[in-house]
């Protein structure tokens, strides 16, 4: 089959690859009916984090069962699956505590799982799904391929744009500041207002991205950054600050920003991957009472929770995706969200 596969920086390639098998009698076979490329993946694609050798790539797809392990019992082949971007059981301590990022079983797309098989990279045709009863959602009836976008942010940029809501407490009534306008920014503006904020105020600098925030629900838009940007929020919330703040980006500035954005008293839920050294400033939020709350998001906890609002239009997260290409273009798709421009790009095997 074909896959994608990182090389090194800027260098990106679709491949043959064996074709995937079961192996453990609790695995699945999905065939892949759209995958995605995530800001996270730019981070070795610009050389930020190191590639050592080649190596399969993408944690964010859709699909339907090809096959099923002899002890699968929830996933049927046929059954129209999303996948969270990490494999999971479902089952142990930490996945029944909310934590099934932190599974005692779990692994990532791309990389052997525990058991001697391979988890495939989710930028491919085929995916060897370990644990499929505990990692893949079933999307219930038929599927019609405008829902497809929809869905395929429920592996990822949805339910983390929503955990970051989460962990930051919104709710309604709330005025909110979200840092970052990438996709799951975005999403976070979603979750906001799903979750009852009434003031939604979007950081963000590109025209674009500011009114597909604007359709998702933000109020208003902040276009500063650093102390003009705070300055700006605190005019928006009275004089004091936003009750809540996600932080969607995971650096040095865009936390200092989300901190410093908050109201005394006030929460930022986080889910930026940290890159470039945020470090928590404990004097400022000890003087402040702001309190810091988020990490990776578990989003295969939230997929049942948001999955009826994406398939009623409720919520429209499809709409990140302003490109769509050809599983064979990825190259292309990488440098098009490395060179911004676009926000997220889909891709079809
Ligand atoms: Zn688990």
């Amino acid at each position: 089959m074909r896959a994608t596969l990182i090389h090194g920086p800027g260098d990106i390639r679709v491949e043959t690859v064996p074709d995937p098998v079961l192996s453990t009698g609790r695995d699945a076979i999905v065939r892949v009916v759209a995958a995605c490329v995530c800001g996270s993946d730019l981070w070795p694609y610009r050389g930020v984090t190191p590639t050592r050798e080649p190596r399969r790539i993408g944690h964010e797809f859709v699909g339907v069962a090809e096959a099923v392990g002899e002890q699968v019992e929830r996933v049927r082949p046929g059954d129209f699956v999303i996948a969270p971007f990490y494999v999971c059981d479902g089952s142990c301590a930490n996945c029944r505590n909310g934590v099934s990022t932190s599974c005692l079983h779990g692994g990532w797309w791309g990389s052997a799982d525990r058991e001697g098989g391979f988890a495939d990279g989710a930028q491919g045709e085929r995916v060897r799904v370990p644990l499929a009863d505990g990692t893949l959602a079933v999307v219930p009836g038929p599927v019609a391929d405008e829902e497809v976008p929809g869905l395929l942010t429920l592996s990822d940029v949805m339910g983390t744009g929503h955990h970051a809501a989460v962990s930051a407490g919104v709710g309604p009534g709330d005025a909110v500041a979200v840092v970052g306008d990438g996709a799951v920014g975005l999403c976070a503006v979603i979750a906001a207002k799903r979750l009852g904020a009434t003031t939604i105020i979007a950081m963000s600098r590109h025209p674009e991205r500011q009114a597909l925030a604007r359709e998702f629900g933000a109020t208003h838009v902040v276009a500063e950054r650093g102390d003009a940007g705070i300055e700006a929020v605190r005019e928006l919330t009275g004089g004091i600050g936003a009750d809540r703040v996600l932080e969607c980006v995971g650096t040095k500035e865009s936390m200092d920003q989300a901190i410093r954005s908050a109201r005394p008293g006030g929460m930022v839920g986080y889910v930026g991957v940290p890159n470039g050294g945020p470090e928590l400033p404990v004097r400022r939020l000890f003087e402040t009472n702001v309190g810091v709350n988020g990490g990776v998001a578990p989003v295969r906890g939230y997929i049942e929770e948001l999955l009826p609002d994406v398939r009623s239009g409720a919520i429209r997260p499809g709409l990140v995706f302003d490109l769509e290409l050809p599983l064979e273009e990825a190259a292309e798709a990488y440098a098009a969200m490395d060179e911004r421009r676009a926000v997220k790009v889909l891709l079809r095997p």
